[in-house]
């Protein structure tokens, strides 16, 4: 599952674990597993999915694979070359192959720079381009994002939910990176809106050979744009597999509840298989004091007793179909 020649990504056993202190003397008492031993590849040209609720650790995965976070053990590679522990001076030159497009397109646009300036400040940081040639740059991403070349001169504030989404892209992808993650792109938009800037991302990743790693907490939404979907649960991948097979026949019962929870309506691909039907109650537990065994077990219908004595590891159930889970495997 991890050791593909042709991947862009890889990822290997990586852990982010964030020290919980207490005390007077502020000393260490814990650690938050936001992520814990998580390992994958992302191929070129692809788009791995990642879905989970909020406090899954996809998030904090996506920011630790482009070195925002530095990791707290293993390994990620870009390109074929090891990352996890280069210094900013040489990271600096894979910064601009990299690029986030983050959720809120409100809180990530600085209200006081222009549209021009916003998306020609990664090329002041990231590139030796003279001014005419950012510039030019600029005009191009503008116009491929949908976006007129005068809209260079307005302010965030004078456009629209979803255009300022576009600006957001537009600035992600102005240094031509070779690999964007897409952190819940479409979740602060309207769903009139949502499948505009789905549609935009895929075509832009035909046009320009992207490889995205899409977060989301919707399995609907990964759905119109992945061609692998991998699921998170408290900074565990608990099942990773091809769209079809995933939506098709998923193995894990966290799957299934979240096939389950989709609304009728999504984006107009409701052909999801309502095969299984799974309700997911309860909250996430604290990634700070994670259940033991299966982290899943205090929410899952089919826990047993071996799920709180033993974690279950990735299993390949099908060709390229991995599980996490001790029903497959007794
Ligand atoms: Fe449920 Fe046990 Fe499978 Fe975990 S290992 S998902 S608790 S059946």
């Amino acid at each position: 599952m991890d050791a593909a020649n042709d991947a862009l990504v890889k990822v290997k056993n990586v852990k982010k674990y964030f020290p919980i202190k207490g005390g007077i003397l502020k000393r260490t008492i814990g650690h938050l597993k936001a992520v814990d031993d998580v390992s994958f590849s992302i191929m070129k040209g692809e788009t791995l999915g990642i879905v989970g609720e909020s406090g899954s650790g996809k998030s904090t995965l996506g920011r630790v694979m482009l070195r925002l976070l530095d990791p707290t053990e293993g390994s990620i590679y870009f390109n074929g070359t090891d990352i996890s522990h280069l210094n900013r001076r040489k990271i600096r030159p894979h910064r601009r192959d990299m690029q986030i497009v983050f959720q809120d397109p409100f809180a990530s646009l600085n209200s006081k720079m222009s549209v021009a300036e916003l998306i020609e400040e990664p090329l002041i940081v990231q590139s030796s381009l003279t001014k005419a040639e950012r510039k030019e740059q600029a005009i191009e991403i503008i116009e491929k994002v949908g976006l007129r070349a005068e809209d260079r001169l307005k302010y965030p504030h004078e456009f629209s939910g979803g255009q300022r989404q576009r600006i957001s892209i537009a600035r992600a992808l102005v240094t031509r990176p070779k690999f964007v993650i897409c952190d819940e792109p479409v979740s602060a938009l309207d769903v009139s809106i949502q499948a505009q800037v789905l549609n935009l991302m895929k075509d832009l990743q035909d046009e320009l050979g992207l490889t995205y790693l899409f977060i989301a907490h919707d399995l609907s939404v990964v759905k119109h744009i992945s061609n692998r979907v991998a699921v998170m649960y408290l900074g565990r991948i608990v099942e990773i597999a091809t769209k079809k097979s995933l939506y098709n026949n998923a193995y894990h019962p966290y799957t299934q509840a979240l096939l389950t929870s989709i609304p009728v309506i999504d984006h107009g691909q409701n052909d999801i298989p309502r095969k299984t039907k799974i309700k997911l109650t309860g909250d996430l537990p604290s990634p700070s004091d994670p259940p033991s065994g299966c982290t899943f077990r205090t929410r899952c219908p089919m826990a047993h007793e071996r799920c709180s004595l033993e974690r279950p590891e990735l299993i390949e159930k099908d060709a390229g179909h991995f599980v996490a889970c001790h029903l497959y495997t007794e």
